[in-house]
């Protein structure tokens, strides 16, 4: 049986905070060429941001083709003096792995690996099919240079993609139970109301945007967007800040500003949406000298789903039967890659456990290490049977 937890404490040993790749990419290249996969390091380029380097893995030449996706760059560790075992170790201490990216998610890529090794061995080494591992240094940060380019570099190559599990940390509370089968979409704006600055003492002379803007957040934040459906909850839009920055009394100021964030399911694209914030805010706003206007940050994260069906149903089996838990399948939570991923085929999302993603003293139990890697060999073992 191939060691996850090898593997997972060598990338760990790789300090690869986002952009450095500091060698993880070389410990994965290492392994899979050594089982008989070729393997493509692909460096992309962006103006103002740093080269990332990027792999793709691919062994066998025929449909299905399963690819494993994930990502190795970490998050900065923060204040190093409050870890308890050294964050670019790879300690065990107790049964626990520690380190950045131990949950997101170079464990969850140590599993999937070993899973497949282990799958190839037991299978005279060459699936039923296809495997490949889609593996980016560019998740953490402005994600410019990872998975967006290269799914285009693989589909320019030919590369077809039947399904894709993404090793991304899901679980909640215990391992088996959350498989992330969507995610809802992200859009940001800022409302702006436009009046008249003048004094306070002749208001006439002025129109007060602060009044107005306050009519519109309510009337916004009051009016639901929709009222969910059976894979997603209902889009919430949320006030995170209202500005005037007006520093007098005496004085009516010219214009007020607040922003705001929607988290929206599938039964808007981020175009519907704009458009029925508009429609909204044109609706009501006061007749007279006040003007609203929102102005749209760019957003590429719209809302999917991968309907539940026989590919997630070979992936409830197989968390069953190693975990004993039977997983909820769910949208919520922020984005990832796979709002890429489900233009190019189905995605789910199915890793460790996530609730010390991103903090101090980032482990996960060695035991769910093991777990998972035989959760990802009984998907392999069903998708080729
Ligand atoms: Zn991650």
């Amino acid at each position: 049986m191939t060691d996850a937890l090898a593997i997972a404490r060598e990338l760990l040993r790789c300090p690869s905070v986002t952009p450095a790749d500091a060698g993880a990419l070389g410990v994965l290249e290492r392994l899979l060429r050594a089982a008989g996969f070729e393997v493509h390091r692909v460096t992309f380029s962006e103006p103002g941001a740093a080269d990332i380097d990027n792999l793709y893995a691919r062994i066998g030449d025929t449909a299905p083709h399963l690819t494993f996706a994930g990502h190795t760059d970490v998050v900065p560790p923060g204040d190093v003096a409050a870890w308890s075992h050294d964050a670019f170790a790879g300690e065990v201490a107790d049964g626990v792995l520690y380190g950045r990216g131990a949950v997101d998610m170079k464990g969850g890529i140590a599993c999937s690996v070993a899973a497949v090794l282990d799958y190839l061995a037991a299978n005279g080494g060459r699936p039923k099919g296809s495997i490949s591992f889609l593996i980016t240094g560019d998740e953490e940060d402005v994600a410019v240079n990872g998975t967006v380019k290269l799914l285009q570099w693989a589909a320019e190559r030919g590369e077809k993609f039947d399904h894709c599990v993404l090793g991304e940390p899901s679980n909640v509370e215990a391992l088996g139970d959350c498989i992330k089968i969507g995610r809802r979409g992200s859009l940001s704006g800022t409302l702006i109301v436009d009046g008249v600055q003048g004094h306070v003492a002749y208001p006439q002379r002025a129109a007060n945007p602060v009044p107005e803007i306050a009519r519109l957040i309510t009337a916004l934040s009051d009016d639901p967007l929709d009222h969910g459906n059976e894979q997603f909850p209902p889009s919430n839009l949320e006030f995170t800040s209202v500005d005037v920055g007006n520093a007098a009394t005496n004085v009516i100021p010219a214009q007020a500003r607040a922003k705001f964030n929607i988290r929206f399911n599938n039964q808007h694209s981020v175009e519907t949406l704009r458009s029925l914030i508009e429609q909204r805010v044109a609706a009501a706003v006061s007749a007279g000298r006040l003007k609203a206007r929102i102005e749209w940050l760019p957003s590429n994260s719209g809302a999917f789903v991968t309907k539940p069906g026989p590919f997630t149903d070979l992936v409830v089996a197989a968390i069953e039967q190693v975990t004993g838990r039977r997983p909820k399948l769910d949208t919520g939570g922020g984005t990832s890659d796979a709002r890429f991923i489900t233009h190019y085929c189905p995605v789910i999302e199915f890793g460790l456990v996530g609730q010390t993603m991103h903090k101090v003293d980032e482990c996960t139990p060695v035991a769910d290490l093991q777990q998972l890697t035989a959760v990802y060999r009984g998907v392999l073992d069903r998708y080729f049977a």
